[in-house]
């Protein structure tokens, strides 16, 4: 799961890169067109500033000059040139000329100063050629004789007659005045301007270009494609504003903006180049590169923070899904999830199999839960640590495992099975005190292709009769397993059926006195006629045993032995005792002694010739309910017999404790006694010895002469067995008691 999700996130991580890097890309691009679009309108404005200003300064020029011709005017004729060259001198201190100068019309020149060039014959003609015409005129001399660079000349008319102009008032500039309003300081300091003619001849240039004509430099570069250099000449012809891109020869990229000036046709071309308008651009994408990274890198932060939270609930699911709590062990569910691919992996070669802990309670009860749970745990480290990769397992419920395991043949597996338990049992010292545990296996060797919860079942059948063992509580499931559950069934689905149609019939085994060989009494044992065969009551009393349907059976039976009795009583017929076996369920059950008082008073039988079968295992585990049980029947008269006593762990602690009145000595107690004089000295001794407590002996399972006379000679006191009587049906017994004597 943690796999797909890193794998997952780095798809997303390298998309969202894709993504990004495109954006970036695109971004750069627009940025870039922007800019340009955004710069060319910048060079516009600040050309169009640069041109503004050129005027403006100009128009400055003409007004003072206009003023300073009013007083020359004012005080025409002039006495002398003396005085005009004073009153020149004069307003020429007050303004920011480099000189005025008067021309006589006829192109005699007066200084302001005398430090002052003259001007050539040509340009005082030009002068006087233009004031004539025009109120102003406004030009520049390249190559003026005497002058280091280019000057500015501004001129008027002096009218005073106004008339025909007497002369013209002439204002000097050096170049470098307006070499400022060339500088395109706006478009940081690398951009400048220049002021040319429509075709091209330069007339003031913030520095000095390499020829005098700008299409000649225009020449030697490439122009932007959409450009023409005689499409360029056209428009300037025609007085357009243009914006011109180019290439210088070493790769350098410029702007040109031409703006058309109101004076003599010039045009003002403000050139910058284009690595300004690169380095903006380059300024804005670096900021926006860093604003994309940073919110990349928020954005990944933040993914690579939801994922986080994402896997850690995801994992968080998963525990409280998948693991056991208490083992951090795999739980069923994700035995379940996993099983199929699990077994792929193991070939289908494999077996499952579940081991429960017997008494796992006893454990909790005499060391505490946390013993308990450390038990387990270390169950689940051990298998953890002997189960190979292929294998698993998980915790079923409170004390029982499911494995599935590699499996090859049975001995080999039951061969690892056992070493596995004895490093279970031997792992199982907690808290430096070692519990003997108890395991039972049941395997299901996978052979068909089934669900896996029918596996289950198989196991757990299996399991089952392993629990039957004392030792070696290994059991492979088969087909039997099967076949019992099923009759098991049937006869839990028809077993109420059967009783209300009286398939169950008490069957009477005689008591007979060893000595005369007279009937003295009789056990009832219950049969089933069931779908026409007479069914021993092993066959389904475990089961009635472990649904509880045998406390209604017991009853039933001894309800038949009550109306039995009560014939006899009737028909005059000698009545005997009846022994009634009562299962362990009754010890637990209130209403056991006065459902019996019921039923003898109902068919109005004392008490006395009702004898109740306990077995022995039953009281032996059972001691005080026992003690409690055995006195309540006293206490009504009924008489207590120990069933089977001998056939398990007889406690002779049992005999001391409850008051009897009868011993059945099992028949295994009996079997073989024959040869093993040991064994007649044990019965002997046991039958003398419950004899002086007062208590009869009765002897279950006499088969033959032999066992009949030796018993007789120990003193036991009835016999019950095959030598005597089989269990018969009623009506035989009846005919039996009609004989004096069945020996
Ligand atoms: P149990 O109470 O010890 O009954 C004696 C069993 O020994 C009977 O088996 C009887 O048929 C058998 N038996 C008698 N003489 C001989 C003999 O000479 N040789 C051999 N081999 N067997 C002999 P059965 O009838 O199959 O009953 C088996 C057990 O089922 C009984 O053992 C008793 O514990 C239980 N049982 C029978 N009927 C009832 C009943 O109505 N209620 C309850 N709770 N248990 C019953
Ligand atoms: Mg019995
Ligand atoms: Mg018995």
């Amino acid at each position: 799961m943690q796999r797909v999700s890193f794998r997952s996130f780095f798809i997303f991580a390298l998309i969202a890169a894709v993504v990004v890097t495109a954006g970036v890309v695109l971004y750069w691009r627009q940025v870039n067109v922007l800019l340009e679009k955004d710069v060319k309108i910048h060079i516009a404005d600040a050309a169009r500033d640069s041109a503004g200003n050129f005027i403006r300064l100009v128009e400055k020029d003409q007004e003072i000059l206009t003023t300073s011709a009013l007083p020359i005017e004012d005080s025409y004729p002039w006495q002398d040139e003396n005085s005009l060259q004073e009153m020149l001198a004069r307003l020429d201190d007050k303004d920011h000329f480099d000189a005025l100068v008067f021309i006589y019309a006829d192109g005699r020149a007066i200084y302001s100063n005398t430090q002052v060039r003259p001007l050539s014959k040509k340009a005082i003609q030009d002068l006087l050629r233009h004031t004539s015409k025009n109120n102003f005129y406004s030009t520049v001399y390249q190559r003026e004789k005497g002058y280091p660079s280019a000057i500015l000349i501004q001129a008027v008319p002096v009218d005073p007659n106004d008339g025909v102009p007497v002369g013209a008032l002439v204002a000097v500039q050096k170049e470098n005045y307006y070499r400022n309003v060339l500088a395109l300081t706006s478009m940081g300091n690398d951009g400048h301007s220049v002021i040319i003619e429509r075709n091209g001849n330069v007339v003031l240039a913030y520095e000095n270009l390499p020829h005098s004509n700008l299409f000649t430099v225009l020449e030697s570069v490439t122009l932007d494609e959409t450009l023409t250099l005689n499409g360029l000449r056209q428009d300037l012809a025609a007085g357009k504003t243009v914006l011109a891109g180019y290439y210088t020869p070493d790769g350098k990229h410029n702007f040109l903006q031409f703006i058309p000036l109101p004076i003599n046709n010039w045009y003002m071309v403000s050139a910058v180049p284009a690595k300004y308008v690169e380095e903006q651009a380059t300024q804005v994408a670096k900021l926006s590169l860093v604003l994309f990274g940073v919110v990349f890198l928020v954005f990944y932060f933040l993914m690579f923070f939801i994922m986080r939270v994402r896997d850690d609930s995801n994992r968080q699911l998963f525990t409280t899904a998948f693991v056991d709590p208490l083992t951090g062990a795999d739980n069923f569910n994700r035995m379940c999830e996993q099983f199929n691919s699990r077994l792929e992996g193991l070939n289908r070669q494999a077996a499952l199999v579940i081991f429960d802990i017997s008494k796992f309670k006893v454990i909790n009860d005499l060391h505490g839960y946390e013993r308990g749970n450390e038990v387990l745990k270390r169950v689940a480290q051990v298998l953890q640590e002997e189960l190979q990769p292929e294998e698993s397992f998980c915790r079923l419920s409170a004390d029982k495992f499911v494995l599935l395991l590699k499996y090859e043949d049975r001995k080999s597996f039951l061969k690892r099975l056992k070493a596995l338990a004895t490093q279970l049992k031997r792992n199982c010292t907690v808290a430096d005190s070692c519990l003997v545990l108890d395991l039972s296996f049941g395997i299901y060797e996978i052979t068909e292709d089934i669900a896996f919860y029918i596996m289950l079942d198989r196991a757990h059948l299996a399991l089952d009769r392993a629990k039957t063992h004392t030792f070696e509580k290994y059991e492979f499931y088969d087909a039997a397993d099967r076949a019992r559950i099923v009759t098991e069934q049937q006869i839990e689905s028809s077993m109420e059926a059967a009783l209300a149609n009286r398939e169950f019939e008490m069957y009477l085994q005689p008591k007979c006195d060893f000595v005369t060989g007279e009937i003295l009494g009789a056990e009832s044992l219950v049969r089933w006629n069931h779908e026409g065969r007479m069914v021993r009551p092993d066959e389904f009393i475990p089961l009635f045993e472990r649904n509880g349907f045998i406390l209604k059976l017991d009853m039933f039976i001894m309800e038949e032995a009550a109306r039995l009795l009560a014939a006899w009583q009737a028909n005059g017929t000698p009545v005997v005792p009846l022994a009634v076996n009562f299962s362990r369920l009754h010890l637990n059950d209130s209403r056991f002694i006065p459902q019996m008082r019921r039923i003898m008073a109902q068919y109005n039988v004392p008490n006395k010739l009702l004898e109740a079968e306990i077995t022995e295992s039953v009281i032996f585990n059972n001691l005080e309910r026992a003690q409690e049980v055995v006195a309540g029947l006293h206490l009504y008269g009924f008489p207590v017999a120990m069933d089977d006593f001998g056939s398990g762990y007889s406690s002779l602690n049992v005999l001391k404790e409850l008051k009897f009145d009868s011993i059945k000595l099992d028949k295994e107690f009996l079997s073989g006694f024959e040869e093993n004089p040991r064994a007649q000295k044990v019965i002997e001794g046991a039958i003398a010895m419950i004899k002086t407590l007062g208590v009869k002996v009765v002897t279950e399972g006499v088969e033959t002469r032999e066992q009949a006379d030796f018993l007789r000679k120990c003193g036991a006191d009835l016999a019950q067995g095959y030598f005597f009587s089989r269990p018969v049906t009623v009506t035989t017994f009846e005919q039996l008691l009609q004989k004096k004597t069945l020996l």
